[in-house]
């Protein structure tokens, strides 16, 4: 029997011994007691539970579910039966409910076991992940939210929860007869939510109702829809994030006598490129009705609340569908002979799959850890929440998830940016390798092109992360300027003085990292001074110009030395890891030097032909 992860070495070291479980099992159990060496089995037994799944039970039926549409009927949208079964089977295998807490049905495993299933599941075939996270995905979002709000009673003292908002539809999710979906752009309303128009109205009863046309909504056609509307109609343009509210709404409720009343329509079932098993809708609400989650005018709040672990999770689908292009091109350039050899024993051939080979192991380095920061972030969260103000432990608790979060929020969109660029990149040259043979669709490889060019799309494009990632670094430094400088100034000393060559090298990458910064803000310094307005009132839609057009360039260069500052961590504690930090240290060298002149170069050109246009 197959399975995906006993024949990946390198998960296989996270899962059995980089992973810091005990701590993860802990805070899944609110800090109460663990047997751990049980626990962790089991984690580890679901994770090849899950890995045998995905190589026998998915894989096989991957082109399947690519060759199939869903098609609506009646108003319903009716799915391939393929799909269909798989997902019964994973009703049967209870992989809905991996990271619910014991109390409401579910195994109480930490997120990291999610993400990991994530991985797992995207490599037999990543739609098949995709509508599988919008299951136990969306109950746990309705957990937190319910958390956040204070909707639900957490006995901190037995470690368990007492009662939660939205207990039935979490069950319901579990059971896997619904699944939920966040539904928030529309036809004129993207990446720039500020445009959303989507309307929520309350009655005198305090009774809301939702109206307004979602598109592009992946697992669209289920019951539970958190929508983001706009509770503030003050503003004619419908211009503003602050006006904006989250809904939970119910599409649909089901009668005892198996009728069904509809709350809203799905329009279409969107014909993608890929992804097939994944069902994409344009849907309407007219008046539905919708719950409130949170307060008014927390919408674009509350989406940022699990925006983070869902980016964490296209990571991790990313590494899937990564992993089985590289896997498919290993295989592949092993049997293929040209000019007296077969083509892995060509010099270029062999450095494509070199390549792969070390980006998807650093980013899954990075993944790990930004999905171990986030889900400590938020479990400390919980349990801060729920303890008294005047609890001696808070103070504690607070600093350590602070750091935690800080962690997490800065590599987020990081692993997003570069591991869903990576997977196309990774599913092109998979295709380059199979030559004539990759464009045909027989061999699988122009599938895993055509899904993988989602990835840089969704849960916020690559531009939208590179831009948060520049933001956030650079605001960092504003805040405490000397800090910055201090730290510029000693990375300087190390990146020259340091005596070895390897250490040198990294010593580099980390200084470039941070003077690429510096050199940002001179020159959003500078061209404000150019501009003759005043340094007093700061626009940073336009007076950041010259650091957001290098947003790109900056990301690669932070999310190196991210990768390296986790993969030399990893030699300290496990030697046989050495391997790795010098190969990815090998093709991070060049790149650094390359976006680092790139960034400090800039082009004043463009940026004075588009001030031109503005003015
Ligand atoms: C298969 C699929 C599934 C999806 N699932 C969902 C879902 O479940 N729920 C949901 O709400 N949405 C979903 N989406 C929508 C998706 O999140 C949006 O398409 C995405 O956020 C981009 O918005 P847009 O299409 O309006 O593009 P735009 O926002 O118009 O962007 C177009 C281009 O301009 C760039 N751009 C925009 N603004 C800037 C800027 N300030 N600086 C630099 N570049 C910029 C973008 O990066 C992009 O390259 C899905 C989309 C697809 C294709």
């Amino acid at each position: 029997m197959a399975n995906y992860l006993n024949d990946n070495e390198d998960l296989r070291f996270y899962v059995d011994q980089a992973i810091d479980w005990k701590t993860l099992a802990e805070n899944a159990r609110l800090g109460g007691p663990v047997d751990v060496e049980s626990t962790v089995q089991n984690y580890r037994d679901i994770l090849e539970l899950v890995g045998e799944f995905s190589a026998d039970e998915v894989a096989p039926y991957s082109r399947e579910v690519d060759e199939q549409e869903a098609v609506i009927e009646n108003g319903e949208v009716v799915i391939p039966a393929r799909v269909g079964e798989i997902f019964e089977r994973m009703k049967a295998l209870e992989l809905h409910g991996l990271c619910i807490p014991e109390e409401l049905g579910g195994m109480n495993c930490p997120l990291m076991v999610y993400a990991l299933t994530g991985e797992l599941l995207a490599r037999s075939e990543v739609s098949v992940m995709t509508h599988w996270a919008f299951h136990g995905g969306m109950a746990m979002a309705m957990l937190i939210y319910s958390i956040d709000e204070g909707s639900t009673e957490i006995d901190l003292e037995n470690h368990c929860l007492r009662s939660t908002r939205w207990q039935g539809y979490i069950e319901e999710i579990i059971a896997g007869t619904s699944w939920g979906s966040m539904d928030i752009t529309e036809a004129h309303a993207g990446s720039d939510m500020a445009q959303l128009r989507t309307k929520a109205d309350r009655d005198e009863d305090g009774n809301w109702t939702v109206t307004g046309s979602k598109i592009f909504i992946s697992s669209g056609h289920g019951r539970f829809h958190f929508v983001v509307a706009r509770t503030d109609h003050s503003e004619g343009e419908h211009k503003g994030l602050n006006g904006l509210s989250l809904f939970l709404v119910p599409a649909y409720t089901d009668h005892p006598d198996g009728t069904r009343t509809r709350h809203a329509t799905v329009d279409r079932v969107d014909e993608k490129l890929g992804h097939h098993g994944s069902v994409t809708v344009q849907i309407s609400f007219e008046n539905s009705p919708a719950e409130l989650v949170g307060k008014v005018g927390d919408g674009f709040r509350n989406m940022l609340l699990i925006m983070n672990n869902a980016r964490i999770n296209v990571g991790f689908e990313s590494l899937g569908l990564m992993e089985a292009a590289y896997r498919m091109a290993k295989a592949y350039a092993a049997d293929r002979p040209t000019m007296g050899k077969a083509i892995d024993k060509h010099e270029l051939v062999a450095d494509m799959l070199d390549e792969m080979r070390t980006d998807i192991q650093g980013l899954r380095a990075l993944g790990v850890t930004a999905a171990f920061n986030e889900e400590m972030s938020q479990r400390l969260q919980i349990r801060l929440k729920a303890m008294a103000s005047d609890d001696p432990g808070r103070a504690a608790l607070l600093t350590e998830m602070a750091t935690y979060k800080s962690y997490s929020r800065l590599t987020t969109p990081l692993i997003k940016f570069l591991s869903a660029e990576k997977a196309v990149e990774l599913a092109r040259r998979n295709m380059q390798i199979h030559g004539g043979s990759g464009y045909m669709c027989e061999y699988g490889a122009e599938k895993l092109l055509r899904d993988s060019l989602v990835l840089p799309i969704y849960e916020g494009t690559t531009q939208i992360q590179a831009l948060m990632a520049t933001k956030d670094h650079l605001g960092a430094i504003l805040a405490a300027p000397g800090r910055f400088l201090a730290r510029l100034g000693s990375s300087w000393l190390k990146a020259w003085l340091t005596p070895t060559r390897r250490r040198r090298s990294l010593a580099q990458i980390r200084w470039r990292a941070l003077h690429a910064q510096f050199a940002l803000l001179r020159k959003v310094v500078w061209a404000k001074w150019r501009s003759g307005t005043s340094m007093k009132h700061w626009d940073p839609k336009t007076d950041f110009a010259p650091a957001l057009l290098q947003a790109e360039n900056l990301s690669g260069l932070l999310v190196d030395r991210v990768i390296l500052d986790i993969l030399e961590a990893q030699a300290q504690q496990f030697p046989e890891r050495q391997e790795l930090l010098d190969r990815y240290l090998e093709r991070a060298e060049p790149r650094s030097r390359h976006l680092h002149e790139k960034v400090c170069r800039g082009s004043r050109r463009l940026l004075d032909s588009l001030a031109e246009q503005a003015a």
